[in-house]
């Protein structure tokens, strides 16, 4: 039996595993709200008119999103339906 789940369930692809420097911390999508490990997701830096602006906003300076997916329809303009 020990054999069935070794080759079912294989080791994670290193890939899948954080890597160093990875910001594990939890973020919710802007679209649809989903909570996901931020290096998991896709993060977008907004486009800041000065550089004094940047460092004024630290938390509203970023987007952050599930997929691409979720980011092209964020920018579309579309609503989240689930
Ligand atoms: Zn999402």
């Amino acid at each position: 039996m020990w054999l069935f789940y070794k080759v079912m369930y294989p080791r994670a692809p290193k890939s899948m595993m954080p890597q160093e420097g990875d910001v594990t911390e939890p973020r919710n999508c802007n679209f649809c709200g989903h909570s996901l490990a931020e290096y998991r997701g896709v993060l977008e830096t907004k486009t800041v008119a000065s550089k004094a602006a940047v460092s004024d906003t630290t938390e509203d300076n970023t987007l952050f999103f599930c997929n691409y997916e979720h980011q092209a329809d964020f920018h579309a303009g579309r609503g989240y339906e689930p």
